[in-house]
């Protein structure tokens, strides 16, 4: 029976599992995949095996029981699944390893006390990530834990691209732009290496266009911008998060308004997207899908950013090689991926009509002066590849 790796990646309502085996030469195969969804309220667990189809079940009721024993549950279910316990580390998705956390690290009882410093400054998911360590460090104590941070690949940004034209000070504190979907990038980053070598050490824009979206700016697979800054709020469009916005608007909503922090808050992050303009679906299935003026409007600004920060990510590459599209969105809307490189013409992209309504892998048109493809993304695998290194 081969040993495994669980990746891990736990938000406030679910917690994302898979299950690697490690096979010959350390090739990892991913040997199931599972969720919890609905945590805190009416927790319900499904496990599918290698082939997709539904291995394991349980719904708790309302009476969500706790993070620990779901946890313990969802272990042991997995375990049964393999047959025995062969598990030798668990990779988590860290959102935030700060200025310091700047490659996957095995998690000690310091490393943890320093990013539970890093909460507020991600308050949307990093303590839900650090939850299982601290569950997992009880329920099976010796276990490595393995940290593989969201931040990470972008932390060989110069200051100039990281920095936010404020006092030093604030600096100092920690407020710089640190961009995030940093182990799809890096996915995306190794796989170019593989089916497009001189792609992969020229110019790349990626497009992860997911509920969560931003852009990454990677010269030679090696991080130079992104569009997400101090938070996962800024930059492009997404399902519910404004993305950029005048500061301003911010004081504006505080003074004049008389809006709290709370509010504000709520607004930027839950309120706002596609789902505040269109009033109609976060949803971008939903939203190509509807009739509705303000659902089409909503469309047109994702993708009047997308391609104006492609713009400034470019100028910050000194040129651009080749645009991947990759996650949710970018990896099955041929609309979108259409609508985006029709406003590239300028930076000499040419999108093949044909192939991208099939989703290939290369959907530029033969003779466009840059590459354009379609990359699925892979975070899980990325995560088991760090823990088995690591382990
Ligand atoms: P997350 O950021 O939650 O991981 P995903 O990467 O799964 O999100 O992307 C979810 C988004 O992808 C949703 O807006 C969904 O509508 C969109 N999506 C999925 N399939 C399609 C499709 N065939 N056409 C358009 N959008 C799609």
């Amino acid at each position: 029976m081969p040993d495994t790796i669980l990746t891990i990646n736990a938000g406030s309502s679910s917690i994302k599992f898979a299950l690697f085996a490690i096979g010959a030469s350390g090739v990892l195969e991913r040997s199931a995949r599972g969720e919890v969804e609905r945590l805190t309220t009416e927790p319900s667990l499904v496990i599918s095996g290698r082939d997709g189809k539904v291995v394991e079940k349980k719904e708790w009721g309302r009476e969500s029981p706790g993070f620990e024993p779901i946890l313990r549950t969802v272990i042991e279910r997995i375990e049964a699944h393999q047959g025995g316990d062969n598990l030798i580390a668990v990779g988590h998705r860290i959102v935030h390893g700060g200025s310091t956390h700047v490659r996957p690290e095995r998690i000690t009882p310091d490393v943890l006390a320093d990013l539970d410093r890093l909460v507020p400054l991600a308050p949307l998911h990093q303590k839900y990530n650090l939850d299982p360590v601290r569950v997992l460090v009880s329920l099976r104590p010796g276990l490595p834990q393995i940290a593989c941070f969201d931040t990470a690949f972008h932390a060989t940004m110069a200051p100039v691209a990281y920095r936010y034209a404020l006092p030093p000070e604030f600096e100092a504190e920690g407020i710089r732009k640190y961009g995030f979907h940093g182990l799809s990038y890096e996915y995306v980053a190794e796989r170019l290496r593989e089916i497009a070598p001189s792609l992969a050490e020229g110019r790349v824009i990626v497009a992860h266009l997911g509920n969560g979206a931003s852009l990454a700016a990677i010269h030679g697979g090696r991080g130079v911008d992104t569009t997400m800054g101090f938070t996962a709020l800024d930059g492009l469009v997404m399902g519910t998060r404004c993305g950029s916005i005048d500061p301003g608007v911010l004081l504006y909503l505080e003074q004049q308004r008389g809006m709290s922090a709370a509010d504000v808050y709520d607004l930027l992050y839950r309120r706002s997207g596609l789902l505040g303009m269109s009033g109609v679906a976060s949803d971008m299935r939903t939203l190509l899908a509807s009739e509705e003026p303000r659902a089409r409007e909503a469309v047109e600004l994702f993708v009047h950013r997308i391609a104006g920060k492609i713009g400034e990510m470019a100028a910050s590459l000194g040129g651009l090689d080749g645009l991947v599209f990759t996650a949710g969105i970018g990896e099955r809307s041929a609309d979108i991926r259409e609508m985006v490189c029709a406003k590239l013409g300028w930076l000499g992209a040419e999108i093949d009509p044909v192939a991208n309504e099939r989703h290939a892998p290369v959907i530029a048109r033969p003779g466009s002066r840059i590459d354009i493809r379609v990359v699925p993304t892979d975070e899980e695998l990325m995560i088991a590849r760090h823990t088995l290194k690591l382990a």
